[in-house]
């Protein structure tokens, strides 16, 4: 897990934001009923007839998460479809949802509802609205992992619009969050327990059995000097099935690292190539 910093490119993202709202108004002479629609379709014309969205990516966001989805750290050039993540639900009810992540995280403090916003008296930004605030937009993955199954598996689609803790704004992310030998992915400050359906990692799958296997053999190459970007898989998943202990591995782990000799599950595990610099417990 990475921790996203909201302050480094806040001028940038708050800037691509303002000349959303001002080019809309000036073109309608009014706010937007469905921001993020508008958001998502307005072309700016003084940059390239480029969507706003599309420009808030590029310039800002893609950058300020290396290339990453914030949650499962694939690379999102990757994915068939790179997706907008909202901390703060794009349709959260009301003022009172948006307080629940609000108190958790000082980057959304302040960031009004995007209907209250319409009646401030007068409209100034920012702060912008939430549902398009920079502050509260990150990239995820599709969750679908290889680009072939309509159901995701992990990540924001997973998630829907569940309440989740705003953890990647948290500067003591790293420390805090740990991933085990064997692949298992920890937030260790989640008020929820890993058998709760409020969990952290539950609602975000990213404990699936095919997410943790792509970490187990990373950490596996890392501590064995092997790189998967150089070697043979048969010979990677070889050497780990020889070094293994098998009374700690279950037939179904076993099944899943055997995966890995065809091409799609080694494609996939390539993807995921940020783990190759981090540390397990
Ligand atoms: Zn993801």
């Amino acid at each position: 897990m990475k921790y996203i910093d909201k302050t480094l490119k806040k001028q940038q993202g708050e800037q691509i934001v303002t000349e959303f709202l001002n080019c809309f108004h000036n073109r309608t002479k009014a706010y937007p009923n469905d921001m993020y629609k508008a958001f998502c379709s307005e072309i700016d014309d003084a940059h390239n007839h480029v969507k706003f969205r599309q420009r808030l990516i590029d310039e800002v966001l893609i950058q300020e998460q290396d290339g990453l989805c914030c949650y499962c750290m694939r690379r999102l050039s990757e994915c068939k479809k790179m997706t907008i993540e909202h901390v703060m639900p794009n349709h959260a009810v009301d003022k009172t949802e948006l307080d629940k992540y609000r108190t958790r995280a000082t980057e959304l403090d302040g960031l009004p509802h995007s209907e209250d916003f319409k009646s401030l008296s007068p409209i100034t930004y920012p702060p912008h609205p939430h549902s398009i605030a920079y502050q509260n937009l990150l990239l995820s993955c599709d969750g679908n992992l290889f680009n072939e199954s309509p159901t995701p598996q992990c990540c924001n689609l997973k998630r829907k619009h569940t309440f989740l803790p705003p953890f990647v704004l948290y500067s003591n992310i790293i420390q805090t969050f740990i991933y085990t030998e064997d692949g298992m992915a920890e937030w260790q400050e989640d008020p929820e327990p890993p058998e709760s359906k409020g969990n952290a990692m539950r609602i975000l799958g990213l404990n699936k059995s095919i997410l943790k296997m792509v970490r187990r053999i990373w950490f596996f190459c890392t501590d064995n000097n092997l790189n998967p970007q150089k070697e043979e898989k048969d010979f990677v998943i070889n050497t780990m099935m020889g070094y293994l202990n098998f009374p700690s591995m279950n037939e179904e782990d076993i099944n899943m690292l055997l995966n890995f000799k065809k091409d799609k599950y080694w494609k996939l595990l390539l993807e995921y190539d940020a783990f190759a610099t981090i540390k397990h417990c």
